[in-house]
């Protein structure tokens, strides 16, 4: 399932190949995926297209006038730029062709969205409008973070995990941060000192960062339907069960953290009932 590096990676090609190219013809095969009639999602020929950011597992993708086309792969799909005269996915929920031939086809794995919304919209489109904040937006800082985590309860995994908190984080990369910050996944919130905050927040962006660079997961494909180069060789204890932690050689165990899996050094990672920097400990 793709996650904030995938989508970023995307987001990034997708501006580079599609800025300045007008929409010549559309076609949504699977009405499902649509926020509107068919009939009305063909508004968008005619449209000339901007640039693509990403938030969250959302790509949005700014059209002339007056429109964003917004695109969620759901569980995972390709979402591919080709020539016309190359093989067309055989099936697929979107394909966009361009004024110069080019084009642009979603295929979704299992199921994902296609919304086209106007700029007057946007702010109360349903399924973006709660996102929380990118962690590749500047503003996401050690202080945000940590101003965003006070007064709240429960374990820091499932709070990383909640997309109105912060955008792109799965249960992919949540596993390395922790293991780098050193946090048990059900670490209770109030218990965090200000400096494991600040080390969380530095893993998460390095581990993000990393990835990015790298053009993301190696089972997931970008715009030229080519592999990332992120893998197992990358990660720390994520999927790593068996394995030595990178740090202290003790085997990595997979444990069950409410509904999802963790994969922990239990040496590195102990569940504390307080933070180690007491003195800094959060009120
Ligand atoms: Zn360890």
């Amino acid at each position: 399932m793709p996650e904030l590096p995938e989508i970023e990676n995307l987001a990034r090609q997708m501006s580079k190949e599609l800025h300045g190219k007008r929409i010549i013809r559309a076609e949504s095969p699977q009405p499902k995926c649509l926020n509107m009639p068919p009939r009305d999602f063909l508004r968008i020929v005619g449209k000339t297209v901007k640039d693509t950011t990403s938030r969250g597992k959302w790509l949005f993708t700014r059209l002339e006038p007056g429109d964003y086309l917004l695109l969620n792969l759901g569980m995972g799909g390709d979402l591919l730029f080709h020539k016309k005269s190359d093989t067309v996915p055989e099936k697929y929920q979107l394909r966009l062709t361009f004024h110069d031939d080019a084009e642009l086809t979603a295929s979704f794995y299992w199921f994902g969205y296609i919304h086209l919304v106007s700029d007057e919209e946007l702010p109360r489109h349903k399924m973006t409008s709660k996102l929380g904040i990118s962690p590749t937006d500047p503003e996401f800082t050690a202080e945000r973070l940590s101003s965003m985590l006070a007064g709240k309860r429960g374990a820091i995994k499932t709070f990383l995990l909640d997309q109105k908190n912060i955008a792109g984080i799965g249960n992919v990369y949540v596993q390395d941060p922790l293991f780098k910050a050193r946090l048990h996944p059900l670490r209770k919130i109030q218990t965090l000192g200000e400096p494991e905050i600040k080390a969380l927040h530095e893993a998460i962006c390095a581990v993000l960062n990393r990835s990015i660079r790298l053009g993301g997961l190696k089972y997931e494909k970008d715009l030229y339907g080519r592999h990332g180069r992120y893998g197992p060789r990358q990660f720390l204890v994520a999927y790593k069960t068996g394995k030595p932690c990178p740090k202290c050689r003790t085997k990595v165990v997979k444990i069950k953290t409410g509904s999802t899996a963790s994969y922990i050094c239990p040496r590195c990672q102990r569940l504390r009932a307080v933070s180690p920097w007491k003195r800094n400990a959060r009120k």
